[in-house]
């Protein structure tokens, strides 16, 4: 399906038709795996199709990236071999060595490293704001000096909500770009450079993916001279997926609007069950009244997404014994794979944040809510809380 097409079209149909027409040699309705390094030029510089080289191009990893940019509603999309190196080529892309940077008070952990402890003893400085918090990030804007406005939305674990459209305008009006990290909304959730952002960030490895198979990340842009930059810095820093890995990510985004919603109508199974039972103390998902995101999250997203956080009225152990007690939620990090994870933010994923701002409560657990029968999902959670076992 040509570009042009590709834009137009529902998202469904995009997200299995856009960025690669059958094969014109042999039909293939798939994109093939080009396992191959180099490509055959007819006289010198007589590229086919503009290929030279793999970590220049690869029509397996084009494909995929016709397919991001068409789903995220970009100009341009590119792809990694992981979330953080999509990251990290972003970074060199657009800042410099004394350049600021705002980002979020709860930022993924591994953003937080990459920025802080690489991008800090190469010149870069950051300041931390609340996401859903407009005052607080307009204060840590300095003029002339903050290049970019980093955000995620939801976050994790606390699923903080920010206001794409506003922080966009605040980012702009300071001279700065808005890059949002779309991991936990996905494209079929949220668009964000619909709403004003300049880059949208992936770890594909999560819902793009789907399947808990591959690790990647992409980078989608708005604007061509951004394109340029990240274009020239992903070939100059070679941080490509293989294409086997495109391949696998690409087979996953054809399924993402179904998926995505299965995982929504789990998510709220879940949630309905959570909400008032006498084991639990707070749950913490944007598609709840109570949520201070409600209201934007309603506004800027289709449904509220697969991940539910909530506190237990136990304290740690509690959520330690709920952690080890689940069947069908496996005990594991990340999240976004059809089946369903349970772990442990302050013993687990946000181990290296005790002791800082951004400690997260101890009688916190976060679910990744797969696309499994909701009923035996209910029932798992049941048993895991029914006092006095284990
Ligand atoms: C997992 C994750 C990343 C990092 O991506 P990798 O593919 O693990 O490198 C970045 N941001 C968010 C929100 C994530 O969940």
């Amino acid at each position: 399906m040509s570009q042009e097409h590709s834009q137009k079209s529902g998202f469904e149909t995009r997200a299995i038709h856009a960025g690669y027409d059958p094969d014109p040699t042999t039909g293939a309705v798939i994109p093939p795996i080009y396992a191959t390094s180099t490509y055959k030029q007819d006289g010198v510089g007589g590229l086919r199709g503009g290929y030279e080289y793999s970590r220049s191009g690869n029509p397996t990893r084009t494909a995929l990236e016709g397919n991001l940019a068409a789903l995220e509603e970009g100009d341009r999309a590119f792809a990694f071999a992981s979330g953080l190196a999509a990251e990290d080529t972003l970074l060199r892309s657009l800042t410099r060595p004394g350049d600021h940077l705002v980002i979020p008070d709860d930022a993924y952990g591994g953003t937080f490293r990459l920025i802080d402890k690489v991008g800090g003893p190469w010149g870069l400085e950051h300041s931390p704001a609340a996401v859903s918090d407009l005052d607080a990030v307009r204060a840590a804007i300095r003029p002339g000096k903050t290049k970019l406005v980093w955000i995620e939305t939801p976050t994790n674990p606390l699923l903080n909500i920010g206001d794409i459209e506003a922080l966009a305008a605040i980012a702009h009006q300071a001279g700065a770009l808005l890059v949002v990290d779309n991991t936990f909304a996905s494209p079929y959730l949220q668009q964000p450079l619909t709403l004003g952002a300049d880059v949208v960030v992936h770890s594909t490895t999560k819902y793009c993916g789907g399947h808990s198979d591959v690790v990647g990340g992409a980078l989608v842009v708005r604007g061509l001279e951004v394109a340029d930059k990240v274009g020239f810095h992903q070939n100059a820093m070679g941080a490509v997926p293989g294409p086997f890995d495109a391949f696998l990510t690409h087979r996953g985004l054809k399924t993402l609007a179904v998926r995505m919603d299965r995982h929504c109508d789990n998510a709220e199974k879940v949630v309905d069950f959570l909400v008032g039972h006498p084991q639990v103390a707070e749950v913490i998902y944007p598609g709840l009244e109570s949520h201070p995101g409600h209201e934007v999250a309603s506004r800027q997203m289709k449904r509220y997404g697969g991940i539910v956080s909530f506190r237990v009225t136990g304290g740690e152990e509690h959520a330690l014994d709920v952690c080890d007690r689940t069947e069908v939620f496996t005990l594991g990090e990340s999240l976004g794979g059809v089946e369903s994870l349970i772990e442990h933010p302050g013993r687990m994923t946000h181990a290296s944040v005790a002791g800082t701002d951004l400690e997260v409560p101890p009688d916190l657990i976060r679910l990744s809510v797969g696309i499994e029968t909701a009923e035996d999902l209910v029932a798992d959670l049941e048993r895991a809380l029914e006092p006095g076992r284990g």
